[in-house]
Formats: structure tokens, sequence, C-alpha cells
């Protein structure tokens, strides 16, 4: 097969639209980019020159310039499955491109995803898209690990698992991304590192260390500020300033090789990189005084604290080491230090009734917690969680699997679940919240606020939307 042209594509939840509401709402139309896929599409431009990446995240797909590529490859997560899939299904309709799927959803419901397009790409596939590419321009049998598809005579093929590559040093080249540049203008969509891979924990809801592995797999220093000092530069360079100078270091978790995650610290507090970092984080990093006086130090504003409960009887449940108690001390100290604390909150556990949303509220606001994701739990296929749960799940519409209800609680209904959400986001973003954040905090946190109010009314919208279709609405 000739291959001259290569089309990189991440289908959104819902197509990119171009909406007032971008500017202010993540997620709706707009959210930052993969730059898993990102990376993929660096790696194929060295052997293909002509290779280029769309996002729904960020721009329309432009069709005529996708339709004549030789192969499309759409990297899908759940949420954005559905979708994915009908793209695949237009490609394959409007074109002779071949199509090959990956990313987590794909990997991980690798037998689903194989009956819409070619070639399933298993895992993380920068080492095995070269050898897919080199496989398909000789001609030759598609048999090494990794790879999953519909044979001619209609059987699924898995050629088997793939060990995950050690090194990852890609650089990705942000200009590959369609409109990236343009759009990374919006204080929405923050500059992103990946530093690390992995984490040793095991969260029975957990679909990233599925797809990453118990093992830590680190980057080079180096590799990681030349990074950071691209995302910063490519963010920043525009001639009306972002307002919001905040870069995401996306790791599942930096922290768990403690002096790796140093020595990447103390190299970012050595060199010339002046910047505001967020990241997320297990509490246990908020106990380590020397981890949080160098993240102090390298210029992180706020921890993401992926809290998930707030009662024991749930850690216990969904296989986390955690205890509410240490959550706690661990957000004093992380405040004593001068850093904010962002919650990151699942509710719906088995053992959730209703007020649980006014609970979670009240701890957010007892403990000045400073923004809050709350979604429903969920139930990503290949989890624990998904398969001991399959048969109380609502529906396969993984469209609606971002945190909106799906399942069926033990000790309440779906209905009254949903509510639980929107009243605990009500309260936390209440207006009088609003006013005190604008008359006590500093600008970028009010800033912040703000933008989350807007961001929160708008996701509670939609789940409000959905209300009357949940068992348990009258
Ligand atoms: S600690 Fe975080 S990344 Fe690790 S398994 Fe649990 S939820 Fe996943």
């Amino acid at each position: 097969m000739d291959i001259k042209k290569i089309r990189f594509i991440e289908p959104g939840n819902l197509p990119y639209r171009k909406s007032f509401r971008n500017l202010y709402t993540y997620e709706k139309y707009i959210r930052t980019p993969s730059h898993g896929i990102l990376t993929l599409t660096t790696i194929v431009k060295e052997q293909v020159d002509d290779t280029l990446m769309y996002s729904e995240s960020i721009s329309k797909v432009v069709w005529d310039d996708v339709l004549d590529a030789d192969i499309v490859f759409l990297g899908i997560f759940t949420f954005a499955a559905i979708r994915g899939y009908e793209l695949a299904r237009y490609i394959k309709e409007h074109s002779n491109a071949l199509v090959v799927m990956g990313g987590l959803h794909a990997s991980m419901s690798c037998e689903e995803t194989a009956q819409h397009c070619d070639y399933v790409l298993l895992g993380e596939a920068e080492e095995s898209i070269l050898e897919l590419i080199t496989a398909l321009r000789n001609d030759v049998l598609i048999d090494f690990p990794g790879v999953a598809y519909m044979s001619d005579n209609g059987g699924f093929i898995h050629t088997g698992d793939r060990k995950p590559p050690e090194s990852f040093d890609t650089i990705p080249d942000r200009n590959l991304l369609y409109r990236y540049h343009k759009m990374a203008g919006h204080n929405t969509i923050w500059p992103q590192v990946q530093a690390s891979r992995g984490c040793p924990h095991d969260c029975d809801y957990c679909a990233v260390v599925r797809h990453f592995g118990h093992r830590l797999r680190t980057r080079s220093t180096e590799s990681i500020l030349q990074d950071i000092r691209q995302a910063i530069a490519f963010h920043d360079d525009r001639a009306l300033p972002r307002l919001m100078k905040l870069l995401w270091i996306t790791d599942d978790n930096f922290f768990a090789d403690r002096n790796w995650a140093m020595s990447v610290l103390r190299a970012i507090i050595a060199s010339d990189i002046d910047y505001n970092f967020t990241i997320q984080a297990r509490y246990d990093v908020g106990l380590d005084d020397e981890m949080l006086d160098l993240l102090k130090a390298a210029g992180f504003m706020e921890i993401a604290m992926g809290i998930e409960f707030i009662e024991d009887e749930s850690f216990d449940i969904y296989n986390k080491s955690s205890s509410t108690a240490d959550i706690v001390r661990a957000i004093k100290n992380i405040q004593a230090k001068g850093m904010n604390v962002r919650g990151l909150f699942i509710v719906g556990a088995e053992n959730h009734t209703p007020g649980i949303g006014y609970r979670l509220a009240e701890f957010v606001l007892k403990y000045d917690i400073r923004g809050v994701l709350i979604q429903s739990m969920y139930f990503i296929p290949g989890t624990p969680v998904y398969e001991e749960n399959k048969d109380r799940l609502l529906h396969q519409d993984w469209s609606k699997y971002c945190g909106h209800v799906v399942h069926n609680p033990a000790r309440m209904t779906a209905h009254q679940l949903q509510r639980e959400i929107i009243q605990a986001s009500g309260k936390i973003y209440s207006l009088k919240n609003t006013i005190r954040a604008i008359l006590t905090r500093r600008w970028r946190e009010k800033l912040l606020f703000l933008g989350e109010r807007f961001w929160q009314r708008s996701v509670c919208r939609d789940l409000r939307h959905e209300l009357p279709n949940l068992p348990g609405a009258e």
C-alpha cells in the first residue's frame, strides 16, 4: 500500500461548535486536546511528511483534506466513542482511507471498536503505529502484538498484549494540530505536559491505571523541561495575552516515585521557567512537607486532589487506600504551605444515600476547597467497577459516560443522584459564595472561580435536561 498522507482525528463528545460560551465554559464544545494523539502525530510525521491532526475539541474537521488521506487514525475516550464510530463510518462511506482506531476506549473495548474500523491499536501506540505503517507499506500480515481487527470471515483477531514503551520523551509538535495555536489563546485551554505514566495503586473505578499500568514510567528531566518551555511559548505567543497562565502536569500519579518527582521539581526551580502549575495528586503528597516546599518553590499554585469520597466506607468498597482524617490533614497542610486544594469527587458509591450532595458541599466549604469536579461513579469498560455492575447500567450511550449518572445506585434512584450533583454544585457556586470570592480572593482565583461557576452552570443545565429520563423521575 502506498502511504503518502495520514490524518489523525480526536472526536469530541459533541462536534466542535463556535460559541461565545467557548470563552468561559470548558468541555461543552471546547476542551484541551489530547496530547497522546498529538504525540503519535509527531512521531508519524517523521515517516510520512503529509501528516496532520484535527481535534473536534478545538475545531471542525476539514473533510476535503481528510477524505483523500491514505490512513485516518481516530483516538477515542469512552465519552467520545459514539462520535468516533460515526466519523469512522463517514470516512468509510466517503473515501478509500484505511481507518485505524486507538485510545483508552478502543483499547478497553477492542472487540466493540474493531466492528467500526480496519484496525485497532491497543494501549500506548508510539511504537506499534510505526510498525503498522511499515507492515501496510510492505503488504505483510499484521501479526505483531498490540493490534485487534475483524478478519475477512468475521472472526475477531487479537494479536496479543504489547509491552508499553519504556521511553516516551517525544515532545508533541503542537503546530501539527490544526488551529491549535489560534485556540490556545482561550483561557479555558491550558498548556499541558505529561511527565510520567502509570500508578502503583489499584482503585476499582480507575481506567487510566488499566491503560498505563501499575509500574511508573518516567520521562527524562531534560525532555520535561523542554516540553514545559515549548508549551508555555506556544500558548503565550499572542497579541492579546492569556489571563490564566497555568500549566497542567497531567500525570496520573506524578509523586509515585518520590526521588524522581523531587529531582524534576528541583530542575524546574533551578531553570529559567517562571510559571504557575497545577497537578493531580493523591492526598499523601499533602503529608510530605519536603515535597510541598519544592512544589511551592517551583510555582505550583494548587493541588487537584483525587479526594473522591468523604466517607471512609466508600474507600474500602472501591479499594482506595485513603481515609477522610488523612485527607483533611493533607488539605490543611497544603493550604498552610500557601497552595490551594482543588477537589475531585465521585458520588453514587454503593453506600451513598440521599443528602450526599449537601454533605459534600458542606465538606468543600468547611475546608475551603477551591474548585471542584463532582462526577457520578464512572463505569469505564475494562475496570472492575464496570465488570461488576454491568447489569445495573442504564444504557450504553457512551456519550453520557462523562460523569453523568448512568447506573441505578444502591440506595437512591438515578434521578435523586443526578439531583444531588446539581444541588452540590449549586451550593458551592452559589451567588453568596461568588460574591465572597470576588471580594476576598486574589485576582487569579477570582477569575478561576468565575470561570468555574459558568462551567458548573453549563454542566448542570445538561444534567437537569436529562432528569426527566432517569429512573425515579416522577
Ligand atoms: S490513585 Fe488515581 S491514578 Fe492511581 S489507581 Fe487510584 S484513581 Fe487511578
